[in-house]
């Protein structure tokens, strides 16, 4: 887009400026140098203490394009997509926060803070849903970095995409990011795995996750899908790549050194015959509101992808329902589908995000109403727990009992999928783990199954 280039990047948001030393001069800031960033004197010392504080705890990374396009500078500290990046004092509980203030304080080494923030990572739940489980296995080979959980779709983690442009401060996968590496997973090359596509004719869907895959370089993400186009898997019909690009840095698509090189790419697969979906990552309406974000959008949709968008419901980011459908609403009317709206998992700061699968429930059901059948392609509220994922369907009742009516999206056994259940209300529960069955039935009825595949 001519006009994008002539014009220089307008900070519509925010009064100070800030000029990128070129318009695609990617800036990373974490705990190390995010005192640079000129818009920081805004915040008061209370707010600098709680990003050093929570920042040694939990992963702390944004750049250049959110501070400057995406941030309501003027709006701290309830500015959602400050608080999407910028650790927040809540994020701990007082007692976990005055740990790492009072070393702070007296100046104690590294190594001490180190080893203090790791107790508390500990204490923050970092293996929820039985993470690292589902490990294909091929001639007796694990395929480490994958995931092979439900019938039609494999996961891989590509060892070079496990970072990402900045990282959210709610991500469930915030232990690979501060090097508890034993949940770290990481797959070198692709061979392993195209074997064992073939094997698995019931595969249907490849999906590169993360951390986020287009962090790669365009050279180096070529390397995973060469091969795989080359392998001409007649059952493989689509591939997937889910990412937060678009929100955090758009210019990977249209302006970086190599983006023409990574349409190219996206073109190839498309004429391959296969469908390429780009699952993205946005977690409110502002994210699609920047001219760079929409010009990404409309390069990868000139390839032929398809974009489809998922998010989660967190509390201070995204929790009213006019919020969604004005979301979902921007999302159709740039070409993009709307896919899955999940409850957020139960790890790390999640006593800080967390709505109840009531409030849950009533913010889908509020924003599905409020727009036409073309954005109502969404699912949820989802939470993608053990067993599979479980949507909530809604409360209602039954012979005088109150009840969640729930049910499977996706199930560890397809034959699950699609079948109301129900559990017992509870207008305190915040994830599956926390329901009972209703009718004072002893278990629910994927449990007998779940457990012996434990
Ligand atoms: C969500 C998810 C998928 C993809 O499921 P779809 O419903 O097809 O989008 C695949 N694997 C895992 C582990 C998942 O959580
Ligand atoms: S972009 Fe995705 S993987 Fe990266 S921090 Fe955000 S939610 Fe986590």
């Amino acid at each position: 887009m001519q006009t994008f280039f002539e014009s220089p990047l307008s900070s519509v948001l925010s009064k100070d400026h800030f000029t990128p030393k070129s318009l695609n001069f990617f800036q990373t800031y974490t705990l190390r140098n995010f005192r640079q960033i000129p818009q920081i004197k805004r915040l008061s010392p209370e707010q600098i203490e709680a990003v050093e504080v929570v920042g040694r705890v939990f992963p702390f990374k944004t750049n250049n394009y959110v501070v400057n396009e995406l941030i309501d500078w003027s709006n701290i500290p309830d500015d959602p997509m400050y608080i999407l990046n910028f650790p927040q004092k809540e994020m701990l509980a007082p007692d976990q926060y005055d740990r790492i203030a009072g070393l702070l304080k007296k100046n104690a080494d590294k190594n001490e803070i180190d080893e203090a923030a790791m107790k508390i990572r500990w204490e923050l739940n970092p293996h929820p849903a039985g993470q690292g489980k589902n490990i294909p296995i091929h001639n007796g080979s694990k395929l480490r970095g994958s995931q092979h959980k439900y019938r039609e779709t494999i996961l891989f983690f590509p060892s070079q995409g496990q970072t990402c442009h900045a990282y959210c401060t709610f991500c469930f996968r915030w232990p690979q990011f501060v090097g508890m590496k034993d949940i770290k997973f990481a797959m070198r090359e692709t061979r392993l795995l195209i074997d064992y596509i073939k094997n698995h004719p019931e595969i249907t869907d490849l999906i590169f996750t993360g951390g986020d895959p287009m962090v790669m370089s365009t050279k180096l993400f070529a390397t995973y899908i060469n091969p795989i186009l080359k392998a001409k898997i007649p059952h493989l019909k689509t591939i997937r790549i889910g990412t937060k690009a678009l929100s955090y840095w758009p210019y990977r698509f249209f302006a970086d050194d190599d983006s023409k090189d990574l349409l190219h790419l996206f073109d190839k697969v498309v004429r391959s015959g296969m469908h390429l979906s780009i699952m993205a990552h946005f977690n409110h309406p502002r994210e699609t509101e920047p001219e760079a974000a929409k010009e990404a959008i409309k390069k990868i949709r000139e390839t032929g992808a398809v974009i489809r968008t998922q998010s989660p419901l967190l509390k201070h980011i995204n929790d009213t329902p006019a919020l969604w459908a004005k979301m979902w609403q921007a999302q159709v009317e740039l070409g993009c589908v709307p896919y899955y709206m999940f409850i957020a998992r139960d790890t790390g700061s999640h006593q800080f995000f967390a709505v109840t699968l009531e409030e849950a429930w009533k913010i889908f059901k509020n924003a599905y109403q409020k727009v036409s059948g073309l954005a109502r392609t969404v699912r949820g509220p989802s939470m993608s727990a053990h067993p599979g994922k479980v949507q909530v369907m809604g409360i209602s009742e039954v012979n005088g009992e109150k009840v969640f009516v729930l049910r499977f999206l996706q199930g560890r056994n397809p034959e699950w999928v699609g079948n109301p259940f129900f559990a017992g209300y509870d207008p305190h529960a915040r994830w599956l783990t926390d329901l009972q069955p209703a009718f004072n039935a002893d278990r629910f009825f994927y449990e007998a199954e779940a457990a012996q595949n434990t």
